[in-house]
């Protein structure tokens, strides 16, 4: 399905239309920490990231937002900076004109606002500001705090009826509805359609595709994408990965988070790194070359397979951003490139075939050299202690005799 939504200048960043899906992320430092914060977005922006959230909860958060955003500029850092605001954005914006000139989006939670009239103000007050400072705004619905005048109306006619339907599905029609609701409400207040972004994130998987899937029909805005309170380790990821490329698939999505929670001592860029591999693994975008290994079996020399492939793709993680430097033709090709690592021999070549190099390790029972293979077809045996440097060494070889057009500056 083509991407059909209007495009949105975020910064130095369009989204929407025909661009290509941007990888967002969010900083987990206090805002008002500039060093720190600071620091965060730039490992963010250095693993991937293209645009960075950060929250702006308070005064000192939002006067820290115009040095965060100097120091990033020193830094050579021109990633667009997002404000993330709940119940005081209005206030904030109005008092900070600094910050408000500083972001350059501005995320609004209609479930954080206020109620009834106080709504109407705060929300006039909050677009007033986007459209004064000339800025984009992501009307951001979230399943934990969704407006509760849209939710209780909805379930008040869910519960009058003779067969109501589950509770979750009246929560995607409320979440989809805060959505529009409020971003016609932006519109009729002033701002231009490219200017906003929405999101609807739950944190439940069938829900989250449905209520996007929904968005997709029902309007023209980009959207982006995430499932929120994905939790952390193999389920976050899992739940996040088939949400996002359930989705992606269809064409629905054009920035994506993937909202883990880092395990003890795990580094906030995996998110980022997680979101790189599924625009990969969907074959959407190309970041470095892939690394193909078979799952090993009884004939495997697991110790050994295992330590290879590790080597392996660490090796090929360093080199990526090196060959990235050397070579002109890394985005068409180097990062289209596939390196097998195959666990015996008899298979090896066969089951890597559609590698573009490979090694096939010698199994339990053979003998004990190893099988490089280009394009399906043996071209080396190697033996000895070291043939994890030898594949190193040939690698090289065949990356810089392949792509070697270096790049004219
Ligand atoms: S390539 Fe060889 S070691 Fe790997 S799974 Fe297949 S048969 Fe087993």
């Amino acid at each position: 399905m083509p991407k059909t939504s209007v495009e949105v200048k975020i910064g130095n960043i369009l989204i929407g239309g025909q661009n290509p899906v941007v990888i967002q992320s969010m900083t987990s430092t206090k805002t008002a920490d500039v060093t720190q914060t600071t620091a965060q977005i730039l490992e963010l922006v250095e693993s991937g990231a293209k645009i960075v959230r950060i929250t702006v909860n308070d005064e000192q958060a939002a006067r820290a937002v115009p040095k965060i955003k100097d120091m990033l500029i020193a830094k050579n850092c021109f990633a667009p900076i997002v404000g993330c605001f709940h119940y005081n954005g209005h206030i904030l914006l109005e008092k900070i004109r600094e910050c408000a000139e500083s972001l350059d989006k501005y995320r609004i939670n209609p479930g954080n606002v206020g109620f009834g009239e106080l709504y109407d103000k705060n929300f006039e007050i909050f677009i007033k500001h986007a459209i004064n400072y000339n800025k984009p705004i992501r009307i951001g619905v979230n399943s934990g705090s969704i407006d509760e005048v849209i939710l209780s109306k909805l379930m008040d006619e869910n519960s009058a009826k003779s067969d109501p339907e589950p509770a979750n599905l009246v929560m995607r029609k409320a979440m989809v509805k805060s959505a529009i609701v409020s971003a016609k409400y932006a519109e009729k207040l002033g701002i231009a359609p490219n200017k906003i972004v929405l999101s609807a994130k739950a944190s439940d998987v069938n829900d989250s595709i449905a209520i996007y899937r929904e968005l997709k029909s029902l309007t023209k805005y980009p959207l982006h994408l995430g499932l929120t309170e994905a939790g952390s380790g193999t389920y976050g990821i899992i739940a996040t990965t088939t949400t996002l490329s359930i989705l992606l698939n269809d064409g629905i999505g054009d920035t994506i988070r993937a909202s883990l929670t880092p395990g003890p001592g795990e580094n906030r860029t995996t998110e980022v790194i997680i979101c790189k591999q599924i625009l990969q693994s969907l074959g959407l975008q190309q970041f470095c070359p892939t690394i193909i290994a078979c799952p090993g079996c009884g004939r495997t020399n697991n110790v050994m397979h295992r330590e290879f492939v590790k080597e392996i793709t660490n090796f090929v993680t360093i080199h990526t951003p090196l060959w990235q430097n050397k070579y002109s033709s890394f985005e068409n090709d180097i990062a289209h490139l596939k390196i097998a690592v195959m666990g015996c021999i008899v298979n090896g070549i066969g089951e890597g075939k559609h590698a573009d190099i490979g090694i096939s390790l010698p199994g339990d029972t053979e003998e004990p050299c190893a099988i490089i293979f280009i394009n399906g077809r043996r071209v080396q045996t190697v033996k000895g202690e070291d043939i994890i440097t030898k594949f190193k060494q040939i690698l090289e070889e065949y990356v810089d005799n392949r792509f070697s057009v270096t790049k004219t500056i």
